[in-house]
């Protein structure tokens, strides 16, 4: 079923739902099923899966030269969600990025997720390699995250890269792109990024899912700035606690969001490593009961592997 048709469903009750990365190559199966097992209780309608870019290493050679290797250290995305579906009969959404994909790997990828009866996907642009500094995009690739949109819309009417293809199957793919309260990083400015996030909603996309925000003032404010260019599709606020003093850093670094001064204080007087996840929890609980409290459609939870803490939040919320 469609992630749009849930919301539907739930008229003004707030969903819940989970995001869930790939193993480190090597890893095993069990493993997601370990961090999902004690969430599946609170019903989350679906659950997403990330997809990660190869990124290259550098392996010594016996000749003492290096040689540029390419690998894919969380590959598994789309068995992992045929995994979670087939285990839970809940819905999987796979991310999709351009990265690392021509077209033509797209569309082998679409036409797999909807054979194993996949009927969402979250279309992104994916993240710059981390030595190559900016989003290059694999040759005969996508640019933007509004290009792979309007490859699956075009799917879902039926239309493949092959023009010799009359008539294909339609696929039937509802379609989740990414938003940015704090705006997208390499955006001049916050209207930009909007006019660019409306492009996509414009092209076919259905709902959006929002970069994690500390301060839920940004969220609002960002579903306002929305809703007056009309934006209207369902917007779904992401969340992640804080559990650890270095992450006042390392998120602002990684995510370009911003730290409210309160919680920064709390995480900075809280004098054990127990007592500052204490904060992150409390501070993630007050966040996800005042959205709740709002009618957000659903709370979306980057897990980050770690569902006993998104567990307490959510015995706390639901
Ligand atoms: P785009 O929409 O392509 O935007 C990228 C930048 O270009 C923005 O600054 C935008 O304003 C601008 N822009 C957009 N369209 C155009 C255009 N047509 N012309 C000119 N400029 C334009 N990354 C992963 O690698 N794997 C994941 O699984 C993953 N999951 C994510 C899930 C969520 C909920 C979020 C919020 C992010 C996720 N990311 C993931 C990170 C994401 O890939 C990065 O933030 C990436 O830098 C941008 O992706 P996008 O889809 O927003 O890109």
């Amino acid at each position: 079923m469609k992630v749009t048709e849930y919301f539907e469903q739930a008229k003004d009750q707030t969903l819940i739902s989970f995001e869930v990365l790939p193993p480190l190559k090597g890893g095993r199966m069990q493993d997601i099923f370990a961090a999902l097992d004690p969430l599946m209780e609170f019903k989350p309608p679906f659950i997403d899966v990330t997809y990660h870019r190869e990124e290259f290493i550098y392996k010594k050679r016996k000749s003492g030269y290096y040689e540029k290797t390419a690998i894919r250290k969380r590959p598994g995305t789309v068995g992992i969600c045929a995994s979670i579906m087939h285990r839970y009969g809940v819905d999987a959404v796979p991310h999709l990025i351009c990265g690392g994909f021509t077209t033509e790997d797209t569309e082998n990828a679409l036409i797999d997720l909807n054979f194993l009866n996949v009927d969402n996907v979250l279309a992104l642009r994916g993240d710059a390699r981390k030595f190559e500094g900016k989003f290059i995009p694999e040759e005969g690739g996508h640019e933007f995250a509004l290009d792979l949109i309007k490859q699956v819309t075009d799917m879902n009417t039926g239309k493949y890269l092959d023009a010799n293809i009359d008539n294909g199957a339609a696929t039937n793919f509802c379609i989740g792109i990414a938003g940015y309260p704090e705006k997208h990083f390499e955006s001049p400015n916050l209207e930009l990024d909007l006019a660019y996030t409306k492009a996509k909603i414009d092209a076919g996309a259905n709902y959006i899912v929002t970069q994690m925000f500390f301060d839920n003032k940004k969220y609002f404010e960002y579903v306002d700035a929305c809703r007056a260019i009309g934006i209207n599709v369902p917007i779904v606020p992401g969340l992640k606690p804080l559990t650890k003093k270095y992450q006042l850093n390392s998120i602002p670094r990684l995510f370009h969001i911003d730290m409210p001064d309160d919680l920064v204080k709390a995480m900075t007087v809280a004098n054990t490593p127990e007592a500052r996840q204490e904060v992150g929890i409390e501070w993630c609980i007050a966040q996800s009961k005042e959205l709740k409290a709002a009618g957000v459609p659903c709370l979306h939870y980057y897990t980050m592997g770690d569902s006993s803490i998104i567990r307490r939040i959510a015995e706390a919320v639901y």
